[in-house]
């Protein structure tokens, strides 16, 4: 569904990506793992429309999207979770829901939507009325996937949603990206470790400098050694 090809990106003199070719398949769940620096939330930046590709093929379900703005890719299917989530801290997590359920169209329609959704994020039920600012680091997190999943896209993409929360939250974060997968979504997914994502990806690929060092399914990849000396650039 998506192909990027050769993608370039930079700042200034800068080539933070340089020629990237990337893909994911529908009902994929790829990640993106690599040290600082490597060039991961640019990639997702140039994906979704927020930086402009200096090079380079972007086509998503058979169309080209490079340089197209963010709302328009939207509209298109794609999702953007960035780091940091981005929730609106002083709004209650209905309120902050409600705004990603806008560009949906009927009522009864995004009732529904929003009722799967609290199904699949149980504690942003019982968190339904509580300001947004108040939740822990990883309800903050299910806040923001579950804002995205309202814009009902067909990828969404994660930027390191596993930062700052402690492991048995990063647990539940992650069972619930293994949920929504399951349920038919494709998910692109930006990580600066590799622990955990040989259980959940489809395939993985390493960035370092702004290259892919290393691509390969999880199987391919399961003992480790491979990922480990693309990421730190052994040998
Ligand atoms: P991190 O895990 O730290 O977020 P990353 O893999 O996401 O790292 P990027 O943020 O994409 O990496 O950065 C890639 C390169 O681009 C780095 O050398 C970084 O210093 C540089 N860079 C990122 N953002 C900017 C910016 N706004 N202006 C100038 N250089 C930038």
């Amino acid at each position: 569904m998506l192909e990027i090809r050769g993608l370039t990106a930079g700042y200034g003199r800068l080539a933070a990506l340089k020629s990237v070719d990337l893909e994911v398949r529908k009902g994929e769940i790829i990640f993106v793992v690599g040290p600082n620096g490597a060039g991961k939330s640019t990639l997702l930046k140039s994906i979704s429309g927020l930086m402009a590709p200096t090079g380079g093929t972007l086509v998503l379900n058979g169309e080209s999207i490079a340089g197209q703005a963010p709302e328009k890719l939207c509209r298109k299917g794609l999702a953007l979770v960035p780091e940091g989530r981005s929730i609106f801290r002083t709004l209650t997590v209905r309120e902050n829901l409600l705004l990603g359920g806008m560009v949906r169209k009927g009522k009864a329609e995004a009732a529904a939507d929003l009722e799967r959704v609290l199904e699949t994020f149980p504690i942003l039920r019982n968190r339904y009325r509580g300001v947004a600012g108040h939740l822990s680091g990883g309800e903050q997190q299910q806040l923001a996937i579950a804002r995205a999943i309202l814009q009902r896209p067909s990828l969404m993409m994660i930027d390191e949603p596993s930062l700052g929360l402690a492991p048995l939250v990063i647990d539940q974060v992650y069972e619930s990206l293994r949920q929504l997968n399951a349920s038919g979504l494709s998910l692109l997914v930006v990580e600066q470790s590799t622990a955990r994502i040989l259980d959940l990806a489809s395939r993985i690929y390493v960035l370092r400098n702004g290259h892919v060092a290393l691509e390969g399914s999880a199987s391919e990849l399961a003992d480790g050694h491979a990922l480990e000396e693309a990421y730190f650039g052994y040998g």
